[in-house]
């Protein structure tokens, strides 16, 4: 058993890695759920886990972050850096009270500045335990595109409406960036998507999931055996 919210207090082991899963709830175009993020991050940790062994739990993950350039679109909830970065910071101080080290598994570029900032913080002034890792593959496009509808394909395909899939704005995030800063994802996607869906398929996204597995894994994995993240 991996899951801490299955965990009678008695049953939790001796100074545990916990693995905390960071995502979003933010559209992901017509075609996916407002989930997706959560999903691939809450994914990605159990299955390391399960690989891991007893010594490693996933906790529930955290489900609302920084959306704030996705919030002209219905649906999407989003507490901000400032909360997310006070959330970020009061979990771990709590956790850290009976656990061993603590691993964020982000599936949220957006969450990275904050993420960050409550990381180094918590490590640099206060001595804890605790990491972060990026969770969405190398050289994928931006959002709710070919990388993470082919992953949700994988995970969770009745969740996906293909029939709703279109290509969005595919253009580099670096280019996008300055109009997505003034306006959010809204001034440069009417759908809200950054990629193109329509050329996923399950296949490249159990190869993805792999990917992710294998990086996420490398690292935690490092991390029990050296007895601290890296
Ligand atoms: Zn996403």
């Amino acid at each position: 058993m991996t899951q801490l919210s299955d965990l009678a207090w008695t049953a939790v082991p001796d100074r545990p890695l916990v693995l905390v899963p960071l995502g979003s709830f933010e559209q992901h175009g017509p075609h996916l759920p407002l989930d997706t993020d959560t999903r691939i991050a809450d994914a990605v940790a159990h299955e390391v886990a399960r690989r891991l062994g007893e010594r490693v739990l996933v906790a529930p993950p955290v489900v609302y972050a920084a959306s704030g350039e996705h919030q002209s679109f219905a649906g999407t909830v989003s507490i901000g850096n400032e909360a997310l970065r006070f959330l970020l910071v009061e979990l771990v101080r709590s956790l850290t009270l009976w656990s061993g080290p603590v691993v964020f598994v982000n599936g949220h570029g957006g969450n990275v500045r904050c993420l960050s900032g409550a990381v180094s913080q918590l490590v640099e002034e206060e001595g804890r335990d605790v990491a972060w890792i990026p969770c969405f593959p190398a050289g994928g496009d931006a959002h709710a595109g070919h990388t993470e509808t082919s992953l949700m394909l994988h995970l969770a395909p009745e969740r996906v409406d293909m029939t709703r899939a279109a290509t969005g704005n595919t253009a580099p995030l670096r280019e996008l960036m300055p109009a997505m800063l003034a306006g959010g994802v809204g001034a440069v996607s009417p759908s809200g998507v950054l990629g193109d869906p329509t050329t996923a398929t399950a296949e490249e996204g159990a190869r993805l999931f792999d990917e992710l597995v294998g990086h996420v894994l490398g690292l935690v994995g490092g991390a029990l055996r050296d007895g601290a993240p890296s």
